[in-house]
């Protein structure tokens, strides 16, 4: 089994529509049947609106914990709010009361209060799915505004997708990995065979990329790069396949700006079975068959 992760230095590159027409190549190719999907975009997941999966189960996803005031045995001090240093603790009202997006669990107020009147508790940090897309099985999440743990959840989401593939003997595991280089795209880069990093060829697009392939170097997973509306900036997309050359990155393609890329977005359906025959489909095409050459 082998795993895909389609990443970007930043957003909005068109990761998640190259995703899905993967995903839709697959289930029409020797692999149908063969894959999962895996959305480790947790922060902001949108496979699923292009998939239009069907829900088949949902899981709370506790993160860390944070501190709660018993009003009933609190004698109002105020030292928790002294010792906090996340000004998490606020007084209103002749009450003292903890921000739980402030919270940052450190629990010095725990310890600090005279009256053991906090106690840490887990919260809620978000929502964990598994759905069935017309493409596979399709495992997903979604983290609450102002929570962290997002590494944690993306690796819950592909320690599912990796399990169920190991258990079916599925053959690939295509994961729309986060954007930037944070925590989520360390734990979702973890036990990739591949990625493959969409650029723009923009001034920020090639900078985000060159950050991109540093953090899959420094982790040891070989990348490959496809340039993404290459033609609005051609000597951008020619800086950046002379960079690959020199890293000895291999580029799989130029994709061309299409709108009916967002066509299919809006209509919800990946472009190659929106629209087969339009630019961006035929290139994307192009770019499965190396990738997918490449995988086995
Ligand atoms: S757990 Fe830490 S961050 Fe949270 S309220 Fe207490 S002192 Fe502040
Ligand atoms: S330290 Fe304890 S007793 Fe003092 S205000 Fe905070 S919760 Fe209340």
């Amino acid at each position: 089994m082998k795993q895909l992760v389609i990443l970007s230095g930043k957003g909005g590159t068109g990761k998640t529509s190259i995703t899905a027409a993967f995903a839709h190549l697959a289930a029409k190719g020797p692999l149908a049947g063969k894959v999962i999907l895996a959305d480790a975009d947790v922060d902001a997941a949108n496979l699923e609106l292009v998939l239009q999966p069907t829900l088949v189960e949902q899981q709370d996803f506790k993160g860390g914990k944070v501190a709660v005031i018993d009003q009933e045995t609190c004698a109002s001090c105020g030292d928790c709010q002294a010792v906090c240093r996340f000004d998490a603790i606020n007084y209103a009202d002749g009450l003292y009361v903890v921000d739980p997006i402030a919270c940052d669990g450190c629990a010095a107020c725990v310890y600090q209060c005279p009256t053991e009147s906090i106690s840490m508790r887990e919260q809620i940090a978000g929502q964990f799915y598994f759905s069935e897309s017309r493409y596979g099985p399709l495992y997903h999440a979604n983290l609450l505004p102002g929570q962290e743990n997002s590494g944690k959840l993306v690796t819950l989401v592909k320690q599912r997708a990796r399990l169920q593939a190991l258990d079916e003997n599925r053959e690939l595991v295509i994961v729309d990995g986060p954007p930037g280089i944070g925590c989520p795209v360390i734990s979702a880069v973890s036990g990739a065979d591949l990625a493959l990093v969409v650029a723009e060829p923009t001034v920020s697009g090639v900078h985000d990329m060159h950050r991109a392939l540093d953090t899959l170097k420094h982790f040891g997973v070989r990348a490959l790069v496809v340039i993404n509306k290459a033609d609005i900036f051609p000597a951008g997309a020619d800086e950046i396949e002379a960079f690959c050359h020199q890293q000895s990155i291999e580029t799989v393609g130029r994709i061309p700006f299409d709108l009916t890329v967002a066509s299919a977005m809006v209509a919800g359906e990946a472009v190659t079975a929106f629209q087969p025959q339009a630019p961006s489909s035929i290139a994307i095409r192009q770019v499965w068959e190396r990738v997918s050459r490449l995988l086995s």
